[in-house]
């Protein structure tokens, strides 16, 4: 690890000039992801700006839905009696995501910067464009089974690995933010941006700006939701697959869906083209079979993980036969 200023910070505002006027400063919440990176020498903040005493840790729930503090720890929002009963999407994918002790110091604004876990990335010996702009990248002709099939580039082929991320996208969630120029509201889906030439650019956040809160609209129909994940063992893993999903079924027929996919795509993957394929539909496995190919439609596999396709469709027609409560 090399050496780092350390500041901790009492108000926002400061935090927000703090790191606007530093480069390289990194704003730190539980730690989790960016002291195992910095161990790694992969990340290499000059400065880090404690967040732990800001008065972001609340849980606001409100007639037009829940407000969540970029500090909230994972656990307290997987265990909260307002996200369990409208979202239980988001309780399951925390839940389903690393391990209590982790879950326990895991901030919710942190969750949504998780670097990702290809293992070249992780490793300083190996060639990568995230790491280092035009470096190249290793995965793309070595072992790439747990990489991507949706939102790749030709620079970079790196899963998202966050769990609560999946649920966040299905469930139209807001991100608020604070910077040097302002407040703003950014809908989940436009947060994370697709690689395209500069892989290391994994969201619109600019130098500065602060992640505040989540917030969660209120639709009756998210409290039929769910979250499925498969990994390689049943303990702490990343996925393999997974799928966050909602619906909404009026006298027998799905007249709105929620699907988003994780595992398989370089962000939180939001499948509107299976939402569009579901909705007018009878809730059938015909029917969710048809979501699930409009879902990975547009999959690019490499050379050692075309078996995520596969896996991903049965994960998704699993959870929407869940859902739906299909015997
Ligand atoms: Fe780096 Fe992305 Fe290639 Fe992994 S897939 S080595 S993160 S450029």
């Amino acid at each position: 690890m090399e050496p780092f200023a350390y500041i901790r910070e009492t108000d926002s505002a400061t935090a927000i000039a703090h790191a606007s006027q530093e480069p390289g400063a990194a704003f730190i919440g539980g730690g989790t992801n960016l002291v195992d990176l910095m161990k790694l020498y992969v990340a290499r903040p000059t400065q880090l700006l404690d967040l732990n005493r800001l008065p972001l840790d609340k849980i606001e729930t409100m007639e037009t839905g829940v407000r969540i503090g970029a500090m909230v720890r994972n656990s307290d929002l997987a265990y909260h009696e307002a996200i369990r009963l409208r979202y239980p999407v988001l309780s399951e994918a925390l839940l389903s995501g690393a391990t209590p002790q982790i879950r326990n110091m895991a901030t919710v604004g942190g969750n949504l910067l998780q670097r990702t876990r290809c293992p070249y990335f992780r490793d300083t010996f190996w060639s990568c464009n995230k790491r280092e702009p035009s470096a190249g990248c290793a995965a793309l002709e070595g072992y790439n089974r747990s990489h991507a099939v949706l939102g790749t580039s030709e620079q970079c082929i790196a899963t998202h690995p966050s769990d609560m991320c999946v649920a966040l996208a299905a469930l139209d969630a807001v991100v608020h933010t604070s910077g040097p120029h302002g407040e703003r509201r950014i809908a989940f889906r436009d947060f994370h941006v697709s690689y395209g030439d500069d892989p290391a650019q994994e969201t619109v956040l600019q130098q500065g700006e602060l992640i505040t809160a989540i917030e969660l609209p209120v639709q009756p129909f998210f409290r039929r939701s769910h979250y499925l994940k498969v990994r390689d063992r049943a303990s702490f893993e990343f996925a393999l697959a997974s799928a966050a999903v909602a619906l909404d079924i009026q006298n027998g027929t799905i007249a709105a869906a929620r699907v988003a996919l994780g595992g398989v795509a370089t962000k939180p993957w939001r499948a509107t083209e299976a939402e569009e394929a579901l909705v007018g539909t009878q809730p059938s496995e015909p029917s969710f079979q048809a979501a699930a190919a409009a879902a990975l439609a547009a999959a690019k596999p490499q050379t050692h993980n075309a078996f995520k396709v596969k896996l991903a469709k049965h994960v998704l027609v699993r959870a929407l036969t869940t859902v739906a409560n299909i015997p």
